[in-house]
């Protein structure tokens, strides 16, 4: 019967590990809502909307960009 509970406890020592583990390899919780993502109309990379430059429909990344306009 002892050796019964400590198999029981290993088990549960085991379970705690891989819990605590997983816990750790998760990414940090989101905070507040996902941000809206757009595209640079010049060289097409992604990035938060809040961080755009706006000219007329056209999302572009930086100052630059913006001045050079949609890439041909
Ligand atoms: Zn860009």
């Amino acid at each position: 019967m002892a050796k019964f509970f400590l198999f029981i406890v290993v088990l549960a020592v085991i379970y705690w590990l891989v819990r605590a583990s997983n816990r750790r390899s998760k990414p940090p919780p989101a905070t507040g809502m996902p941000e809206p993502m757009t595209q640079c109309a010049h060289c097409g990379v992604h990035f938060p909307r809040t961080e755009s430059l706006s000219e007329g429909e056209r999302d572009y990344c930086c100052e630059d960009h913006r001045r050079l306009g949609v890439r041909s």
